[in-house]
């Protein structure tokens, strides 16, 4: 952010401003990468007023990114209609019945149990929800995600599971993380993209969504494939309290 405004003091022209750069540095680190396919910007909305949100979604932004349910639960019945929610948050598996006829993909699935909690509560609505495997690309500690060497066995196990849909792989980078770690990221996407690839017999798998960059860092992220980039300060400006962050 160049104006380093708070979400709170950022005025809808603001917004405006920004999203019209992203969306112009989305197009430039696309064409850099020399990539012939597009990238989804996702406006990740957390402290953000319904209100800045749906000024958000009026100018053009197709995807909201939810990172804490109970916020989520408060802000949802005043959204605009035209953008389609994820759920990017950790997420416990007692709150997955909550959101689950709200949300057409979740980001962040790195157990499991959470796997087979959103696989049942889909199966009650009759509807298939699109998934990712959250991937803790950095080792931290602190953060969700499965380990890398982890993810081929989780994925078997998750196929197995109906009413759900696979469809690619979430990262967090580590704050400051250089070219690398993005780039590993990209290679653990191709390499289970070929090796389940041509297998049509599995219904439940469309690897086709590599999530990865946020404010500070789409334009590295992009170079190294994501295809989905998700975006809450540099839209909005930035969340006051460090508790508020991720
Ligand atoms: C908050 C958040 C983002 C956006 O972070 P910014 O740095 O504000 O762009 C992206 N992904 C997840 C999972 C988040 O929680």
């Amino acid at each position: 952010m160049e104006k380093l405004l708070t979400n709170d003091e950022s005025s809808f022209a603001d917004i405006e401003d920004n999203y019209k750069r992203i969306c112009e540095n989305i197009g430039n680190a696309v064409l850099k990468a020399g990539r012939q396919d597009s990238v989804r910007l996702m406006a990740v909305t957390k402290t953000v007023s319904v209100e800045k949100i749906n000024h958000a979604v009026g100018l053009g932004v197709k995807l909201l990114g939810e990172n804490r349910v109970q916020e989520y639960l408060s802000k949802c019945d005043g959204y605009s209609k035209d953008a389609e929610v994820h759920f990017i948050g950790g997420l416990q598996t007692n709150k997955v019945k909550y959101i689950t006829d709200k949300v057409t993909m979740i980001h962040s699935v790195d157990r499991l149990e959470l796997a087979a909690e959103i696989s049942k509560r889909s199966a009650k609505l009759g509807k298939t929800m699109d998934i990712l495997v959250e991937i803790n690309i950095g080792d931290e500690e602190t953060k969700n995600g499965i380990s890398r060497d982890k993810t081929d066995e989780f994925i078997e196990k998750l196929l197995i599971l109906p009413n759900i849909r696979l469809r690619g792989l979430m990262a967090i980078p580590p704050v400051n993380s250089g070219e690398k770690i993005f780039s590993e990221m990209n290679k653990i996407f191709i390499d289970i993209s070929g090796k389940k690839g041509d297998n049509s017999k599995v219904s439940n798998f469309k690897w086709d969504t590599l999530s990865m960059g946020m404010s500070g860092d789409y334009e590295k992220a992009i170079y190294y494939g994501s295809n989905l980039v998700r975006i809450g300060s540099g839209l909005f400006g930035y969340r006051k309290y460090k508790t508020e962050e991720i």
